[in-house]
């Protein structure tokens, strides 16, 4: 009888991808039992974060690294950090940010629900260019020159969020940045793969990277890193250690948390309320190791192997055309793509149908507009491929409606 059952609370089938209302993906046995392990013992968390640290500094190229309880969280702290530097009584104050710089510029077209994280830490978001994609005279995003127009002494970093379609070009971002003397944080939550991302933005001058522990990594839901520079990583730490302990008994590692350049010891901060347990931080760079161990190809190959056999399962049916995308470039995640074969069809009836069905299949929804139905094999396995095959062959395609 498994955990769920217990609880009364039905299992799904997860051909969506790691969203997090589905509870994300599944964790590797590697990755769970390191965690169990983890559960059994008691370590300083500050030395178990430094040990993070070296970890995720030398996958990543940055100078230092930090787990926090996602990647939203690690937002956050990356914006406390940059509002707050090394100074413990701006820390202290967060939320609070009046009398410091406390504008973070971001890009209209940029702007997204996980934004809440920065204006959580204090920041007041200034938005600058115009996506204008409707009235049919935008060609261009926000350009360079209005992101240096909004800087100023007001100025606490640059947000960018990475995306393929994201402008302008992070290296342009990042070379006036540091003419400005201001820190970029980068959003590249699900920039993965290609594994390559994990260094990408580092190198293309950024400040501070977020990436989801959740997502393709494979590790615990409630967990995400930054990487960035070792000033900035002490900030966010500051801002997120349990720091409820007299000062002489304080003994947080060099390599971490410098204590030569702070004016006192903090008192808890702003990052507290997203703390993040020695299991999570365990789990996640075990999965980053196993991430980078597998690298691209296998990982594609993988996912290819679950797309083509649900494909082989549908072959000869006549609900729907298929076909895989992303079959030839490694460095994406390949997806099942289905039309119904008589386009007065709808998907968004079917698709309610899989989640309305036992068991509960979830796909990919993204492109009901287009009628199209998206199976991505991220959170899927072996056994998940029958039942999806005879969910997907229940129903044919009939006059606009479907019969079952
Ligand atoms: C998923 C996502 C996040 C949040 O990541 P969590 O690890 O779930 O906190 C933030 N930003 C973007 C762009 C994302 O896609």
């Amino acid at each position: 009888m498994s955990v769920y059952d217990r609880l009364g609370v039905p299992t799904l089938i997860n051909a969506k991808g790691t969203a997090t209302r589905l509870s994300g993906g599944r964790m590797r046995d590697e990755v769970t039992e390191a965690m169990a392990d983890a559960a059994r013992h008691c370590v300083d968390m500050a030395d178990l974060q430094a040990a993070a640290s070296r970890e995720i500094a030398a996958i990543t190229g940055a100078e230092a690294g930090y787990v926090a309880a996602g990647a939203s969280a690690c937002l956050l702290l990356a914006a406390a950090a940059c509002l707050a530097g090394l100074d413990v009584a701006r820390m202290a104050r967060l939320p609070d940010a009046r009398g410091m710089p406390n504008e973070i510029v971001m890009v209209r077209s940029q702007r997204n629900g996980y934004d809440h994280a920065i204006r959580a830490a204090g920041a007041t978001i200034v938005e600058v260019g115009l996506p204008d994609r409707h009235a049919g005279s935008g060609v261009r995003d926000a350009e360079v020159w209005e992101i240096e127009a909004a800087l100023c002494e007001a100025t606490a970093a640059i947000f960018y969020v990475a995306d393929a379609n994201a402008l302008p070009d992070l290296p342009l971002v990042t070379a006036l940045a540091s003419r400005h003397n201001v820190p970029v944080i980068v959003d590249a939550a699900a920039q993965l793969p290609p594994q390559a991302n994990l260094r990408r933005f580092v190198a293309e001058g950024a400040d501070l990277v977020a990436f989801s522990g959740g997502k393709v990594i494979g590790g615990p839901q409630a967990s995400g890193f930054l990487c960035g520079r070792r000033d900035l990583v002490m900030s966010a730490a500051l801002q997120h250690l349990d720091l409820d302990v007299f000062e002489d008994m304080w003994r947080p590692p060099s390599t971490l948390i410098d204590r030569s350049r702070m004016k006192g010891v903090p008192p808890h901060g702003i990052g507290r309320s997203a703390k993040v347990g020695k299991e999570e931080i365990v789990g996640l760079l075990t999965a980053l190791r196993l991430f980078v161990e597998e690298g691209d190809a296998v990982r594609h190959a993988r996912w290819l192997e679950l797309l083509r056999n649900i494909q082989a399962g549908l072959a000869g049916t006549a609900g729907f055309s298929v076909r895989i995308e992303g079959a030839e470039d490694r460095t994406c995640v390949p997806t099942l793509v289905l039309a119904p074969a008589d386009p007065q069809c709808r998907v968004e009836a079917f698709i309610n149908a899989l989640i309305d069905g036992r068991p509960s299949i979830h796909v990919d929804a993204s492109r009901r507009a287009q009628n199209l139905i998206v199976i991505n094999p991220l959170c899927l396995r072996d056994a998940d491929i029958p039942p999806i095959v005879d969910a997907l062959t229940a129903r044919v395609p009939v006059d606009d409606g479907w019969l079952s």
